[in-house]
């Protein structure tokens, strides 16, 4: 191989090393740290940035990129390059352009106020005021104005943002599809709450967190997902996090009276985690072996938590396990109540909450929000208002108070803008797939009624998670699903199981 190339790949291979590092001590800050190492903690993660950082813009690094790649225009310098060994070079050109465009003092300067940040919002969300939390919001979206120019963009400036999040996707096409998508759920949730009539009284119960514990391991169990390459842990919000495709970790939560947010958030997280387990250890560090996008990475979650985790099929399958797990709190229980009781469309004021057809909505209000924030025709001060009406427009409720509302997310106090519509995103991506899933394994149902998910597993294993960054996020949903990308396939998804004939 040319040695241009092996130097490229060490230094890759030496970033991904570090962001590993730097991973696990996010994952053990929010699983067994003891409090009062946050400062030290904070330190430790600051240098592992900063080497970070060091390492992307390095002098060596650039030297062996421009003399493959055009920094500038991106044209190819060097023939005889495999498709792959070009789709590194474009990877990296795009890594290494956005790394230099933010000065390391930009980097510091996040840093210092996102910390400060984050313990403003926790405390105006306890006592449920936002001014408390409004005059660093308004130096994070300053910040964040800043950084779209820094990083430039053609049209709107939250364009720069979402890239960051959700490769070659533009605010323009988001809004079409967000418009479009948000025109349709609106009458639909009305059509099927007015059809609707759920029992959830089976869940009138305590159901002790022991047994809860041995519901998460039976999902994993049936996933082949075993304990050589992946742990499973307990965290306030769950999430999965991973430091090699061999070392994979994901957390739960447990409600004593909701049996179900622990199978619905293990699978969730169980969908993330078989994605990172599926990349390429051969090329571990490059962005061979890299996930596609949030977007592409949520789409993987979403499938597993509701387009098979809320299936009638994997009620079947799983009902007869809890009824053993838990034989007095759920001695009635049918498929057929588990599966009515986990589809229940009901608008809530809580995101991380909402069921499948009013999630989307929540998303779209955030983003639309975060557009006018960052183009300027939305103030600070203004925002609980804004999104009070929002919410009132689109699921038909107000917030009584903002930590209902406004102050819900983490995501602001850690200066993320941009990253929120790649949940809808992951979502409509979900859809799409699913549709095609279905077409072509028609037997996909029977064999999860009997606790067989191979099938599912090896083909989204062979039309996304192999590819790593070879493909934008719009190629590999449209490769995957033989369709351009739009919002239909996924609202048919939400009518048929809905509102069936
Ligand atoms: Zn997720």
């Amino acid at each position: 191989m040319n040695s241009l190339l092996t130097s490229l790949l060490s230094h890759s291979k030496t970033i991904a090393l570090l962001k590993a590092a730097e991973s696990l001590l996010f994952w053990d800050q929010d699983t067994y740290m003891p409090k009062e190492a946050v400062e030290a903690r904070s330190e430790q993660i600051q240098l592992i940035n900063s080497l970070i950082h060091k390492e992307e813009t390095s002098d060596s690094f650039k030297d062996a990129l421009e003399s493959l790649i055009n920094l500038k225009t991106g044209e190819i310098l060097s023939e005889d390059l495999t498709t792959d060994e070009i789709s590194n070079l474009k990877n990296w050109r795009r890594d290494f352009l956005i790394s230099t465009k933010i000065p390391d003092s930009f980097v510091k300067e996040e840093s210092e106020l996102t910390t400060k940040a984050l313990h403003a919002w926790s405390d105006a969300r306890k006592k449920k005021d936002f001014s408390l939390f409004a005059p660093y919001l308004k130096k994070i979206v300053a910040l964040n104005q800043k950084k779209a120019e820094l990083l430039g963009y053609k049209e709107h400036p939250y364009d720069a943002l979402l890239d960051l999040h959700e490769p070659d996707m533009t605010t323009k096409e988001v809004d079409v599809i967000f418009s479009k998508l948000s025109k349709k759920l609106i009458p639909l949730l009305k059509k099927i709450q007015e059809k609707q009539a759920t029992n959830n009284s089976f869940m009138n119960h305590e159901f002790p967190i022991d047994k809860q514990k041995k519901s998460s391991l039976a999902i994993l169990e049936s996933l082949k997902l075993d304990s050589s390459f992946l742990r499973l842990d307990t965290s306030t919000h769950p999430f999965s996090i991973s430091l090699h495709p061999t070392d994979c970790r994901i957390t739960t939560r447990y409600d004593v009276k909701d049996p179900m947010s622990n199978i619905s958030s293990t699978l969730h997280e169980a969908g993330h985690a078989m994605y990172e387990h599926d990349l390429d250890p051969t090329t571990f560090g490059s962005p061979l072996s890299q996930s596609a996008s949030y977007g592409i990475h949520e789409s993987q979650s979403r499938f597993w938590e509701t387009c098979i985790g809320k299936s009638h099929a994997f009620c079947e399958y799983f009902t007869p396990i809890l009824k053993k797990i838990f034989p007095d709190e759920l001695n009635d229980l049918s498929a057929d109540s588990l599966y009515d009781a986990i589809n229940t469309v009901t608008p809530s004021f809580i995101r991380v909450e909402a069921d499948e057809v009013t999630y989307c909505l929540h998303i779209i209000l955030r983003f639309e929000i975060e557009k006018a924030l960052i183009d300027g025709s939305l103030l600070v001060d203004d925002l609980p208002a804004v999104w009070n009406a929002k919410m009132q427009e689109y699921l038909g409720i107000t917030p009584p108070t903002d930590d209902l509302g406004v102050l819900q997310d983490v995501h602001w106090s850690m200066g993320a803008i941009g990253y929120f519509p790649t949940y809808a995103l992951g979502n409509i991506y979900a859809g799409q797939l699913f549709t095609r899933f279905k077409k072509e394994h028609p037997e996909w149902e029977n064999e999860a009624k009997n606790g067989n998910f191979s099938t599912i597993q090896n083909w989204l294993k062979d039309q996304i998670h192999i590819h790593g960054r070879r493909f934008t996020p719009k190629e590999l949903i449209e490769n995957a699903s033989k369709q351009e990308l739009s919002e239909e396939l996924y609202l048919e998804y939400l009518s048929e199981k809905y509102l069936p004939n």
